[in-house]
């Protein structure tokens, strides 16, 4: 047995308390913010709940240390995702440790993460305590990542209306402690055409929504081509594009019926340098357009569009601060970019320097049996220990 980090064994009980709390998106996050914000106050942090707009759910925010610019947050999402259907051999939600990995849901996606920051919350109490942390540390907890993203914003926001202002954001997504810079984002919307009923023959009398929603669908195609021909000769990504599909059609009944209804979604994976706002502009003009031309038949006909998730996708930074300091902190060099959406995009356009770093593996995120190794913990633990003397200084 080699050596580990004197506050793994800590991280690890942390860890177990948090996997308890079963907080798949559907559920409530409460009682685990109740328990965290509890843990965080006793070290002397001030906590500031933003809470959702229904009340059920809250993000947490709360720093240790002076009120100074500059400092560094750890953000995490406090919820899961489902385990329904998933054929688990453990009980998903009561932690154990098998072969050097600790189970259940969350220990790697990302609870694992936010144990090891909540191990330090003591170590960087103390070193302001004694007067000798120079900048604050932040930890940021949001809820619904796993549905879109959706509690970070309101998080952020407040983050960056209030001082101290951090300057630099660890989202603590698994990477394996690696490095990673970039991620596409994630934009999908849903299409309805209501149009109105009628014999094939008499087109002017009704509206055909199938054969409506098709111009909007080869607008999209052609965006998708458009994107893939924008890429860049260094794109990191794999594909190097942003991409566009069509999931899901649905409409109609016969080929000599006008269609009443149709839908469709499509989702978008862009690149940093894709404008999905444009897209979607575009997309409603040509909506308002088809929706005029179809009026005259169908006077009801109508079409609309939802945003259903709208996650930005993060992109380098030149010469970021984030990236300097992960990569002092971790002895990581290399490239990494990965095809999975995070909250880093988020605090990247509210103006923070951003990366994505921290224990375990995506390929055990999400997945029966999720596990974390306890070496990715113990190598995060080694990170906060550096973080802490890196604020000290
Ligand atoms: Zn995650």
């Amino acid at each position: 047995m080699t050596q580990t980090h004197p506050h793994l064994h800590t991280a690890r009980a942390i860890l177990n308390r948090l996997i308890a709390f079963d907080t798949t998106s559907r559920n409530s996050n409460l009682e685990l913010i109740d328990h965290v914000e509890a843990m965080l106050t006793a070290a002397g942090a001030r906590c500031q709940r933003i809470v959702s707009p229904d009340g059920a759910k809250a993000n947490l925010h709360a720093f240790i240390g002076p009120d100074i610019d500059g400092g560094v947050v750890l953000s995490g999402h406090t919820d899961v995702v489902p385990v329904d259907g998933q054929n688990w051999t453990c009980d998903p939600f009561d932690m154990i440790e098998r072969d050097n990995r600790l189970y259940g849901r969350g220990t790697c996606d990302m609870k694992g993460f936010i144990a090891c920051a909540l191990a330090f919350a003591p170590a960087f109490a103390s070193a302001f305590a004694a007067g000798s942390l120079k900048r604050p540390i932040h930890f940021a907890l949001s809820y619904d990542e796993e549905v879109g993203c959706l509690g970070a914003p309101a998080m952020i926001n407040s983050i960056m209306k209030q001082s101290p202002k951090p300057a630099i954001v660890f989202v603590g997504e698994p990477t394996n402690m690696k490095v990673v810079t970039a991620h596409k984002g994630l934009f999908s919307m849903r299409v309805c055409v209501q149009g109105q009923a009628g014999h094939s023959s008499l087109v002017n009398d009704g509206a055909c929504a199938v054969t409506h929603a098709v111009p909007m669908m080869q607008y999209l195609v052609d965006a998708a081509a458009n994107m893939k021909a924008a890429a860049p000769e260094d794109s990191p990504f794999d594909p190097p594009y942003g991409t566009l599909t069509i999931g899901r059609v649905q409409g109609g009944v016969a080929a000599n019926i006008l269609a009443a209804e149709a839908s469709f979604d499509t989702l978008v994976r862009p690149a940093p340098w894709d404008d999905t706002d444009a897209l979607e502009t575009g997309l409603r003009d040509l909506a308002g357009r088809i929706e005029t031309d179809m009026k005259t038949g169908a006077p009801r006909a109508s079409i609309t569009i939802d945003t259903r998730s709208d996650v930005p996708a993060f992109s380098r930074e030149p010469d970021g601060a984030a990236e300097r300091l992960a990569r002092q902190l971790t002895g990581d060099n290399a490239t990494h970019v990965v095809s999975y959406g995070t909250e880093a995009g988020q605090f990247q356009h509210a103006g923070l320097s951003v990366v994505v770093c921290g224990p375990g593996s995506i390929s055990q995120a999400h997945q029966p049996d999720e596990f974390i190794e306890i070496d990715q913990m113990d190598q995060c633990c080694v990170f906060m220990e550096r973080l802490v003397a890196h604020l000290e200084r």
